[in-house]
């Protein structure tokens, strides 16, 4: 079984109407349950709410993929739990890094860039391009995708280059930007996915449930270790 937990700060839900309308359960529901709806993968949540943020080590050794949404709680976030995420994630945790949570605190540890980019929030169209189609993360996609109504991201986003690039949006207000970017931070597998919006319904719609089915199963890890150690060691060969 594939373990998935799916953290949110679950700020918005808690104090926009219009958005708790939209997510009920809470972005990290949608999440889950778009994520759980694959065969072999089994989910939980956390939230920033819980102690330790729900993200005690004991939670993040049962769990295989992380997913994390956050918008305006960035800062409340404890130095202690984005540090032992971070680690985790270096011995090989997945990380799925959604919409605004580019500029999370683990996110911004692991790529060591400002995560900075553009915004504009008109609901305008957004068109997600598939630039490699022969990406795990592209299979089952077409070669592009629309959503109706986002916030508009655009470039320069503030991300070291990106190992693999995957999605490519592009915006009625005529801006890039770089959806879909794959990371590997030690022996683990991040995950950056642009739409998600709160005030929009993007976590229902179908392009997007493929795309959150897919990354978990990429980023699942292929090897977890305990640290690294930096051991001196005697020679191999009589020398
Ligand atoms: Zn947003």
């Amino acid at each position: 079984m594939l373990r998935v937990t799916v953290w949110n700060e679950n700020l918005h839900e808690k104090e926009m109407p219009e958005v708790a309308k939209i997510y009920p359960q809470g972005i990290h529901g949608a999440v889950a349950q778009a994520v759980g709806a694959l065969d072999g993968v089994v989910t939980r949540t956390a939230t920033m709410d819980m102690p330790e943020h729900g993200l005690t080590q004991e939670v993040l050794d049962q769990t295989d993929v992380l997913f994390w949404w956050a918008h305006c709680g960035h800062g409340q976030v404890s130095d202690e739990v984005a540090e032992r995420v971070a680690q985790n994630v270096l011995n090989g945790m997945g990380l799925v890094v959604l919409h605004s949570a580019h500029k999370s605190k683990p996110f911004l540890k692991l790529v060591g860039t400002s995560g900075s980019l553009k915004w504009r929030e008109i609901g305008e169209k957004e068109r997600i391009w598939t630039v490699d189609p022969s990406h795990p993360i592209a299979q089952g996609l077409d070669e592009h995708f629309e959503l109706p109504h986002e916030e508009m991201y655009g470039e320069p986003f503030g991300i070291p280059q990106p190992d693999e690039l995957v999605f490519l949006s592009w915006f009625a207000g005529g801006e890039v930007f770089r959806s879909g970017c794959c990371f590997r931070r030690g022996m683990g597998r991040i995950f950056y996915f642009r739409p998600g919006h709160e005030t929009f319904p993007t976590y229902y719609d179908p392009n997007v449930i493929r795309v959150l089915q897919n990354a978990a199963r990429w980023a699942a890890p292929l090897k977890r270790v305990d640290g690294f150690p930096c051991p001196q060691v005697e020679p191999l060969e009589q020398v």
